[in-house]
């Protein structure tokens, strides 16, 4: 009966979220707010983006006994739970909202009440103290049937789930990846195949279905499509001036981390991609006037968004591409729905945070070139120790060919932040990077 009663709420609540996108069809809607004088509009898109969010965490408010519900680290391989018809949470997502909502002091410090240490991630302490005190602007979240986490971006998410697998009594699913130093050997490929396969027959357990291959080839498609959208998309920003900026990929990159698979993602990032052409058509640069093009490491610094963007925006500075948004597209070459679980092994060892920190050096050498740049900003995240380690190294390497800085804070949460520091780092860089 409550399932029932909850698909009616679902779909009064999806109904509600679709009129308003109707409503408001044709106009720009930024999360950011916008500076008209140093900012193009934000992009139409925002409305979408707004919709499927919100309606994604709607559905998660009602999906309890209509759905079963898995909790996903960020880089797990999730096709397999889509395609057994899982709603996919990912607590990463919901700690990076509550950040941008500005709750995380107050929800973490419910964890840290009872002894979690605020040097754990800020992410993980953000769930943790949503799970003991059930605080979150989203309403409600759905408990877990399943847990599936993957080491290949850290290993705090090892602890981090068995703490929710023992709160919640569920079974958790850990898919080892080991570390690329260099190259992956192919015993590494076929260790992570293993434990992909070894999701199937608990998922199935507690999903009580059966896993279609056809199914699964069709879910590893729709992945595949969006994470190319998506490259594509970042791939945007080599044109001057950059039609889009880092801010705009982190307001808009939600459904590419915790809607992989679905055909709502694979559309909203074709509407997407069609608006940045437009602007790409028309000249019209996300900076008016760009005159310095940089690079961004790591997370985003997600209660500043707003600030970063628009000090920048003033003195003419557009951050045109960031590490971190990139990793969700550059594994999708790899991906071959004829091969789901090989290539799915082979795409979920490749991330960034899996390889070392050389090849984050590349990458970012890389970029300079290819987007023509002429600085970048390392944000030395206190909460990612996996993304932050070897920095300054990189720093020092970047800086004999370009103006580099290393920008200290937290990714969400404000109390390892300073503005004085950020604020006199970032103009003496702006004076450093010159006319
Ligand atoms: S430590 Fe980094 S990779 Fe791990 S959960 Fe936190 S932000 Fe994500």
């Amino acid at each position: 009966m409550s399932s029932v009663l909850n698909r009616i709420r679902y779909g009064f609540g999806s109904l509600a979220l679709k009129m308003q996108r109707i409503k408001a069809r044709g106009r720009s809607v930024s999360p950011l707010g916008w500076r008209g004088d140093i900012l193009a509009p934000p992009l139409k898109i925002g409305v979408f983006t707004k919709e499927i969010v919100a309606r994604h965490y709607l559905e998660g408010r009602y999906v309890e006994g209509v759905k079963p519900v898995a909790w996903v680290t960020s880089g797990a391989p999730v096709e397999m739970l889509k395609a057994l018809g899982f709603y996919v949470l990912y607590p990463e997502n919901h700690a990076a909202l509550c950040g941008v909502r500005r709750v995380v002091g107050e929800i973490s410090q419910e964890a840290e009440k009872v002894g979690y240490s605020s040097d754990l991630c800020s992410y993980a302490r953000t769930d943790l103290g949503m799970v003991i005190s059930g605080k979150t602007p989203v309403g409600r979240l759905p408990k877990p049937d399943l847990l599936l986490a993957c080491t290949n971006i850290c290993q705090t998410v090892l602890f981090w789930y068995k703490v929710l697998s023992e709160h919640y009594r569920v079974p958790l699913v850990v898919v080892d990846t080991p570390f690329v130093y260099d190259r992956v050997g192919e015993h590494s490929v076929e260790y992570v195949k293993r434990q992909i396969e070894g999701i199937i027959p608990v998922a199935e357990r507690v999903s009580r279905r059966e896993l279609k291959f056809s199914k699964l080839r069709e879910v590893l498609e729709l992945s595949k499509k969006a994470a190319e959208l998506w490259l594509e998309i970042i791939r945007r920003g080599k044109y001057k001036p950059a039609p889009i900026s880092v801010f705009d990929q982190f307001i808009h990159m939600a459904p590419i981390v915790e809607m992989r698979g679905d055909v709502v993602t694979v559309d909203f990032y074709h509407r997407m991609l069609s608006e940045i052409d437009e602007r790409i058509k028309n000249g019209v640069g996300t900076v008016l006037r760009e005159r310095k093009r940089l690079l961004w490491d790591n997370l985003p610094i997600w209660y500043r968004l707003r600030f970063l963007s628009e000090f920048l925006a003033e003195r003419g500075i557009s951050v045109v591409v960031s590490t971190y948004t990139n990793a969700w597209g550059e594994l999708a070459p790899i991906m071959d729905p004829d091969r789901p679980i090989e290539s799915m092994a082979r795409a979920y060892i490749h991330p960034i945070l899996n390889r070392g920190t050389g090849h984050k050096l590349d990458t970012m050498m890389r970029m300079v070139k290819e987007y023509d740049l002429d600085g970048v900003i390392l944000h030395s995240d206190r909460s990612c120790k996996p993304y932050s380690i070897g920095q300054v190294d990189q720093r020092n390497r970047l800086a004999e060919i370009i103006p580099s800085l290393i920008l200290e804070a937290d990714h969400s949460d404000p109390r390892s932040y300073s503005e004085e520091q950020v604020l006199a780092r970032l103009s003496a860089f702006v004076e450093v990077l010159g006319d």
